[in-house]
């Protein structure tokens, strides 16, 4: 990538060109939310301005919504290679939702007691609806083990996922850890043991070219907000015959197929999981990001691209003095989390945004992985396509200068 294409992509996301500070802005906290393209922002507009109307009325702009609605579901299939007559998109709030809606739906599906499987570096959305889950039913909870490096220990997997394991839910990639996970070997396993598997995809889509026919999860979950679309707006794609013979999650308009005083029945497949009005600009701002990202996959080499950002990030960090490294390994999206023995990671956070620079500290919605690793917090630099190699020398500059001032 030369520094014109660079230049062109950054153009099209405009706070990429905001003083912070008197500095111009770092943004290095991907993990936690994407930047957003111009484009996306003014489809939100527009939508607003010339489109808004509700679904399912019978008038030009409701029809307009309803046709893109369905459209963007499609969409969404496309983007991940989801055959639809297998899978099914819902549509929440954000992936924390849309773990809630499975965890909550699926219950009578579980053999009681079960065994489910997790790793220990799930973010806190993809922990607690299944401690919860547990609690309420008797279920085992049971956890894959991160190694030093990051990568799971997956020595004894086949003894882990023996009966009565009923369901795994893991991350494809952590939001700490940032490793690429082996997911389609533990979904394999799943699916040769009759194992329900979800899979939190939220760090996995902005970076990762996925494909669904050959992995084949029964559930995947990721937020809009952190794959450049809006707030507001996450995705649920599961396996239809599966929604069909979960319970349903919430109750009331839309979902309902007829209704009387005291009874009521309900869709199936995706309409039965989808009660209210839906985000319908998120909806809209979603489709916008999914086609700027793939039209832009069509001409740039998006994972080539943050592999040669991240292992530069790496090679700098590791020249710094008595930093650590979390995940010090090869196989990764561009995030490093570090901390440095002597210095509170969030005097540090602050350190850095006086200079402009935009990462996060604390412990990143995953205390338990934060104690297994004996340490309080991280700080953590989550790259995206549109960050640069200048910013990276800038960006450990500041951090050696912070260091040096707070040690
Ligand atoms: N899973 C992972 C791996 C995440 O990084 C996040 C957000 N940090 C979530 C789930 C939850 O995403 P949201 O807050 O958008 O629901």
């Amino acid at each position: 990538m030369n520094q014109l294409d660079l230049n062109k992509i950054r153009a099209d996301f405009p706070i990429l060109n905001s003083k912070i500070n008197d500095k111009s802005l770092i943004y290095f906290d991907n993990a936690a939310t994407t930047q957003k393209p111009q484009i996306m922002i003014d489809t939100v507009v527009n939508y607003y301005t010339n489109e808004n109307s509700n679904t399912h009325s019978q008038h030009f702009l409701a029809e307009q919504i309803t046709f893109k609605v369905d459209q963007t579901r499609q969409q969404i299939l496309d983007f991940v290679k989801a055959d639809k007559k297998i899978y099914s998109v819902v549509f929440t709030k954000n992936a924390t939702e849309a773990i809630n809606l499975v965890a909550s739906s699926i219950s009578k599906l579980l053999q009681k007691p079960s065994k489910i499987v997790l790793t220990t570096a799930e973010h806190h959305a993809n922990l607690l609806p299944w401690q919860r889950l547990a609690k309420e039913n008797n279920h085992d909870l049971e956890f894959i083990q991160i190694l030093e490096d990051g990568n799971w220990d997956l020595k004894n997997i086949e003894t882990l996922l023996d009966t009565p394991t009923k369901l795994v839910a893991l991350n494809w990639v952590s939001n700490v850890l940032g490793v690429i996970n082996p997911i389609q070997k533990i979904v394999d396993i799943c699916n040769q043991n009759q194992v329900y598997s979800i899979i939190d995809a939220t760090q996995a889509v902005p970076h990762l070219e996925l494909d669904l026919d050959k992995v084949k999860p029964d559930f995947l979950a990721f937020s809009g907000h952190k794959i450049f679309g809006p707030t507001g707006i996450g995705v649920l794609i599961a396996k239809t015959e599966l929604l069909d013979k979960m319970a349903a999650y919430q109750v009331g308009g839309e979902m309902v197929f007829s209704s009387s005083l005291l009874e009521s029945t309900y869709q199936t497949g995706y309409q039965k999981f989808e009660a209210g009005t839906p985000n319908l600009a998120g909806i809209v701002g979603l489709s916008t990001s999914l086609k700027y990202l793939a039209d832009l996959k069509s001409s740039f080499d998006i994972y080539f691209f943050e592999k040669q950002l991240y292992q530069k990030l790496r090679t700098n960090l590791k020249r710094i003095n008595d930093l650590k490294l979390i995940a010090d390994t090869d196989n990764k999206i561009p995030l490093i989390s570090f901390y440095h023995p002597k210095i509170n990671d969030y005097d540090l956070g602050v350190f850095l945004d006086l200079a402009g620079v935009a990462t996060r500290s604390g412990r990143h919605c995953a205390e338990p992985l934060h104690t297994i690793l004996g340490i309080n917090s991280s700080t953590r630099a989550s790259l995206a396509f549109y960050n640069t190699a200048s910013e990276i020398d800038n960006f450990c500059n500041y951090l050696e200068q912070a260091i040096s001032k707070l040690k």
